[in-house]
């Protein structure tokens, strides 16, 4: 067995050997000659949080691909799953009224990612670290599950399925390798290299990424979105805590954006 100069793990997404993503890039030039592409005025699924990155992302993606969205949010029974809920049923409409035919009606999942039962970790602080073993993995394939059946009904050609990673997210998850691994089990997995599953905002591929949420939050400012309406807190209390990890990345963001955060916070 060779020895690997790389160590097996790695806790977060910058220190991962930039060659994996080269060899990844590598086996979808080799085998349909592209990495990825835009979506120019196709219809694609989208994964809505309602988290200030897929909010603002989706304004990006319609005004400047003119794509059309079909948004999925999967309904967990996370702490605040409610108010993200509130905030993506407020943003589905408000851009069918803003981009009228190019937001679809909210289609919602029920479903455990992962299973209650299987939250356990040997790890202490592996939540803050490192997040939930392939979240974001069965949340991406629960998309392309999405993407399948309206390929049945009403979308023969839709091949791509999108989700909002951001630059600022550091997970080994949220990585363009990341994605790239999804993009490439979706590919092998149907016999179908036409699928694609990324972020249009990591996605190296696109002009002018990395994107971060700083740079968001400027791009909703200048297109007078409403910052107040996204969901970022995790926990459940109806005002954001201002304390959990989530909230202090968003108000660093506001911060750096040089811009006022718009929520009434419980400890601000
Ligand atoms: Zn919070």
């Amino acid at each position: 067995m060779k020895k690997s100069t790389f160590p097996i793990r790695v806790f977060s997404n910058r220190d991962e050997d930039s060659k994996i993503l080269e060899m990844m890039n590598n086996i979808f030039l080799y085998r349909r000659g592209y990495i990825s592409k835009v979506p120019k005025n196709e219809d694609v699924v989208f994964i809505f949080s309602g988290g200030l990155d897929s909010s603002i992302t989706l304004d990006m993606i319609i005004n400047e691909w003119g794509v059309n969205v079909f948004p999925l949010f999967v309904r967990r029974s996370a702490r605040a799953t409610k108010f993200e809920e509130e905030s993506v049923r407020f943003f589905v409409d408000f851009y069918q009224k803003k981009y009228p035919g190019r937001m679809q009606n909210l289609e919602v999942v029920e479903i455990e990612v992962p299973p209650l039962p299987f939250k356990k970790y040997p790890e202490v602080d592996r939540l803050k670290k490192l997040g939930h073993p392939m979240r974001n993995a069965v949340l991406q394939s629960l998309g392309v599950q999405y993407a399948q059946k309206l390929r049945a009904t009403v979308s023969p050609k839709l091949n791509t399925v999108l989700t909002a990673t951001v630059g600022d997210d550091s997970f080994p998850h949220s990585s363009l390798q990341a994605l790239r691994s999804v993009n490439l089990g979706v590919c092998i997995d149907t016999g179908d290299w036409g699928w694609q599953v990324t972020s249009p905002l990591v996605d190296v591929v696109y002009e002018g990424r990395p994107l971060f949420k700083k740079d968001l939050i400027g791009y909703a400012i200048k297109h007078n979105l409403p910052l107040d309406k996204t969901r970022t807190c995790i926990e459940g209390g109806e005002k954001p805590d201002g304390t959990c990890p989530e909230c202090l990345c968003r108000l660093r963001a506001f911060e750096a954006a040089g811009v006022i955060d718009p929520l009434d916070y419980q400890n601000q």
